[in-house]
């Protein structure tokens, strides 16, 4: 044959797969397959895409197209499983394909050069000759056995391994029930009886923090000495993600751990995913493709006919309406694993009467300060970092707005800086203030640094150790962090949201929480299970440990851990649900309101968000959009400013759509996103569908 066409997806905007001409350099060259990577000529650059087919005719001509100038051989094919779970991606997400199949891919196989690409796969070559390391059993050696599960946890590995196909389960299991465990056996008895039939096996287990990745990765190898075990994640080194993304695409790797751009990865002997925390928000990715990495994860099982385990003490609504209506199976796990380990005391403290000018009330201070006494550790956790969110003049009432954003300039004391969250522009903190001249500014509000300085005056024999991204900058650092706080070397850990998830500490005795209040009137209607979901994580650090059975006629209550959470109102639903451990309650009471007020999961949204220089034009772009096509059965509002308005001196406004359908909806935005497409506003746009933040 003398030449053929093919198609290829480009990382282009433009939603379309392009057509190449291949020649064959020498007779005998085998033809490209689908799947192959290949390097071929765009405008005036060289760039990999992904070829999509491979056939006889074009509907250009073909005198003119251009020809590849060369397929990557040495690496497979992406399977057709991949193939469409991209397809999938785009259509459902609205993006072209190529911006759904190239960004997913680790730089070095999308570079022009194949440098990277050989190097890794001699690398990987080697390897796999090369004897296990000493050093790799060592480890193994040195971790502790399995323990023997409970009947809860049996119950539910049984469940997930019974069937072969396609089953959502929703492992609904209470904070330190042992769901890591449940995973681990799952995984073992999938590959095993995979194997016993000759078949290779592979298990996806996402994560959803980087900061997870470690204490769980430790666990998987040690279980698993005989298997490859890969990461990945956004923070590997380029090399590195390059080679653990090749093991997993041939098969090598038998359990990828990684978190959201994992679910992408391609894995040709895939059997089980899991997904740990599946209610967390990091689950969704916010730019580019903005995809739920739990929802195709559920989609890549189905399509495959696997099981896929859901796992949360709080499930997301969705994933909790799912299994009240039988599309999800749920394995409930009812107690806490280690022996004797009871969920925490959980008390409010009503600081309508507990004043606390430092942030810390009195009951507060006094648990802190037993936790001390015993030499047992405590964890305090405030969702805002920073000195103090805002600085004030009290004289003009002046007030450290960011001159780029709709937002104020946090107080950064350490650092001698104010600083915008929204577009990291830096001041340093001013003499006086810029209005008046007054030099006496106020910080307002406290954020985790003003915390960390009032507990050092406190306590100042206790060894404080604060965690938030401020600290935790330098490659590393959070685990060099987390580490120390698991060997016993921090009294005090004072964080954000980076301290509440997943850690499995083992000396924590007591949590207390400041100032949740705020989320409670958030105009976001996600802001409640998003504070619930926080809460109940936080809480769940605490009184993980196994203890000794108490002394006969002892107080077991004395051992038992303790949360503290203060707020103004003690009355509210949520912290009343909170006290109560009380997970189903909440969510019952959480989609009720949501029917009653139509929103998800019992309609579907899409938003579409304009950015300008200027508000109007934005709005003007949205206004022109709603009234483009004919929308029967979709409700449009109206186009309104962002919450945040502008950022980085760009204005933002959006449209939300919504439908009782997923399938309507789905049906209205295609035509709807190519005609936007058609009228090439130059004008920045994007679609969201499913959105989170609105
Ligand atoms: P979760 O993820 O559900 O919050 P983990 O998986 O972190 O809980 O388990 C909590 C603790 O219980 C861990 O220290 C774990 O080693 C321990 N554990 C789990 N299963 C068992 C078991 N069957 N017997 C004893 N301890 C267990
Ligand atoms: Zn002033
Ligand atoms: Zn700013």
């Amino acid at each position: 044959m003398s030449g053929r066409i093919i198609k290829i997806a480009l990382d282009s905007p433009l939603d379309m797969e392009f057509d190449y001409r291949w020649q064959p350099a020498a007779a005998g060259d085998p033809d490209p397959v689908v799947g192959q990577l290949a390097l071929v000529p765009f405008g005036r650059r060289e760039v990999v895409g992904v070829v999509t087919a491979v056939g006889d005719d074009s509907d250009y001509d073909a005198a003119k197209l251009r020809d590849v100038i060369a397929l990557r051989t040495q690496l497979a094919p992406l399977p057709p499983a991949w193939m469409a779970l991209c397809r999938f991606a785009a259509d459902y997400y609205q993006r072209p394909l190529g911006e759904v199949m190239l960004p997913c891919l680790p730089k070095g196989l999308r570079n022009e050069s194949t440098v990277a690409l050989d190097r890794a796969l001699k690398k990987l070559a080697k390897a796999a000759t090369a004897a296990p390391s000493r050093a790799d059993a060592a480890v193994a050696a040195d971790l502790p056995a399995a323990p023997t599960l409970n009947p809860g946890q049996q119950a539910a590995v049984d469940a997930i391994t019974a069937s072969e196909g396609f089953a959502a389960n929703l492992l609904f299991g209470v904070t330190g029930s042992g769901k890591t465990e449940v995973y681990l056996h799952a995984a073992q008895a999938v590959i095993d009886r995979e194997r016993a039939q000759g078949r290779a096996a592979q298990v996806l287990i996402l994560v959803p923090e980087i900061n997870l990745t470690p204490q769980l990765e430790g666990s998987v190898r040690g279980r698993f000495p005989h298997l490859q075990v890969v990461t990945l994640h956004s923070q590997l080194a380029e090399g590195e993600r390059l080679r653990h993304w090749i093991a997993a695409h041939q098969g090598d790797a038998a359990i990828v751990l990684g978190t959201r751009l994992s679910v992408l990865a391609a894995m040709p002997a895939l059997k089980l995913i899991i997904v740990d925390e599946e209610h967390d928000p990091s689950y969704k990715q916010q730019e580019g493709l903005r995809y739920s990495a739990r929802d195709l994860a559920v989609w890549r099982a189905r399509q495959l006919d696997i099981p896929v385990v859901l796992g949360s003490a709080t499930p997301s609504i969705e994933s909790w309406q799912h299994a009240s209506n039988g599309r999800y199976r749920r394995l409930d796990l009812t107690q806490r694993a280690a022996a004797h380990a009871q969920l925490p005391r959980v008390g409010l403290i009503d600081m309508e009467i507990n004043k606390a000018p430092d942030g810390l009330s009195p009951p507060l201070v006094a648990a802190l300060r037993a936790r001390l006494e015993r030499g047992e550790q405590s964890l305090l956790f405030l969702n805002r970092r920073g000195y103090a969110p805002v600085m004030h003049c009290d004289a003009c009432g002046w007030i450290s707005n960011c001159r780029r954003c709709t937002a104020f300039m946090v107080l950064h004391k350490p650092e001698r800086r104010l600083r915008c969250h929204h577009c990291s522009l830096e001041l340093r903190i001013p003499h006086a203030c810029p209005t008046c001249g007054n030099v006496d500014l106020q910080p307002l509000g406290r954020g985790t640094q003003r915390v960390e300085e009032h507990l050092q005056v406190l306590f100042p024999e206790a060894r404080v150790l604060r965690i938030d991204a401020d600290s935790t900058r330098r490659k590393g650092s959070a685990q060099a962090a987390f580490d120390a706080v698991h060997r016993g070397e921090v009294d005090i850990l004072l964080g954000t949201q980076m301290v509440a998830k997943g850690h499995d500490f083992q000396r924590l005795t007591l949590v207390g929480v400041i100032n949740p209040d705020t989320a409670l009137f958030s105009q976001d209607y996600r802001a409640g299970e998003r504070l619930f979901a926080q809460l109940m994580q936080v809480a769940g650090r605490a009184g993980r440990a196994a203890i000794g059975a108490p002394a006969e006629g002892g107080d077991a209550r004395d051992a038992r851990a303790e949360v503290l959470v203060q707020t103004r109102y003690p009355q509210h639903p949520l912290y009343r649900a909170l006290l109560a451990h009380d997970y189903p309650g909440f969510a019952q009471a959480t989609l009720a309101e949501r029917q009653s007020a139509s929103l998800p999961p019992f309609v579907f949204q899409a938003l579409l968000r304009a950015e300008a220089k200027q508000l109007q034009p934005a709005l003007d772009f949205l206004q022109a959009a709603r009234d483009l096509m004919p929308c029967e059965g979709i409700m449009m509002n109206d186009p309104v400013p962002m919450t945040i308005t502008r950022v980085a001196g760009v204005e933002r406004a959006q449209l939300l759509i919504e439908c009782a359908s997923r399938a309507q909806l789905q049906a209205f935005l295609k035509p709807w996103v190519a005609a936007l497409r058609e009228q090439k506003s130059r004008l920045r746009w994007s679609l969201e569908v499913d959105p989170v933040d609105i």
